[in-house]
C-alpha cells in the first residue's frame, strides 16, 4: 500500500509531458463511453482499452450488476448510468464481465454469505438470471459460461432503463456485452447471435 501511496504523492510529477492535455480536461469531460465492470483488482478498463483520462466513465462494483431502474431505493448505479447518458451523451454502454469472478462464482456455487450480509443482498439483483443454473449447477460447466450469462442479463437489465431505451431507439446509444479473461488478457464481444467471440485484432469495429 506504500508504494501506491507513494506513487499517487508523485503523480503530478509524470503528468508534466502532458500538461496541455490534462489542462484541457479542466474544461470538462467528454467521455467515449461508459464502462460497467466489476470492482475485481485484475480488471483494469483503463489498462485493457488502452483509454487516456477522459475517456471513459467508470462504474464498478461487486460482479459488474445493474440494478433495476425501477428497484426500491435508489443506488448510484442508476444515477451513474443516467448521468452518462443524459448529461455526458455517452454513446456507447459496455458492460465487461471477467473470468474467475468471484462474485459469479459465489452465486454458481451457492456459497454461504452470511458473514458479508451486504454482499448477499446485492447478488439478489444477479441471481434471477442465473436460476436455473443455481438450482442444479451443473459439474462439468466452466464458470466462464455463467459469466456470459451473466453479463447477457445485465444488459437485458440495462436496456430496460426508460432513458436507454429511448436513446437506442433514436440511434443514439449501443450497448456492448464484453468478457475479459484475466490469465490471458483475451477479450471476447457479445455479437449479434448471442455468442461471446474473440475478434479479429486486424478488423477495425464499425461506428454506429
Ligand atoms: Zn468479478
Amino acid at each position: 500500500m506504500n508504494s501506491l501511496l507513494m506513487n499517487a504523492r508523485m503523480f503530478w510529477r509524470r503528468t508534466v509531458d502532458y500538461s496541455q492535455e490534462y489542462r484541457q480536461l479542466a474544461n470538462g469531460q467528454w467521455p467515449q463511453a461508459l464502462f460497467i465492470s466489476c470492482s475485481d483488482s485484475r480488471v483494469i478498463p483503463a489498462l485493457i482499452t488502452s483509454a487516456r483520462p477522459g475517456d471513459l466513465f467508470e462504474l464498478r462494483n461487486a460482479g459488474n450488476i445493474v440494478p433495476p431502474h425501477d428497484a426500491p431505493s435508489v443506488s448510484g448505479e442508476v444515477a451513474t448510468i443516467e448521468y452518462a447518458i443524459e448529461v455526458l451523451e455517452v454513446r456507447h454502454i459496455v458492460i465487461c464481465g471477467h473470468s474467475h469472478c468471484g462474485a459469479v462464482g459465489a452465486m454458481v456455487r451457492n456459497e454461504d454469505l452470511s458473514k458479508v450480509p451486504g454482499v448477499n443482498k446485492w447478488l439478489d439483483y444477479a441471481r434471477p438470471a442465473l436460476e436455473p443454473a443455481l438450482q442444479k449447477p451443473p459439474r462439468d460447466r466452466a464458470l466462464l459460461e455463467y459469466v456470459q450469462r451473466h453479463v447477457a442479463a445485465q444488459l437485458e437489465t440495462l436496456s430496460k432503463y426508460p432513458i436507454v431505451k429511448r436513446q437506442i431507439a433514436a440511434g443514439q446509444l449501443k450497448l456492448h456485452g464484453w468478457l475479459y479473461q484475466v490469465d490471458t488478457g483475451e477479450l471476447r464481444e457479445l455479437d449479434d447471435n448471442g455468442e461471446f467471440r474473440l475478434q479479429n485484432v486486424w478488423s477495425a469495429p464499425t461506428e454506429p
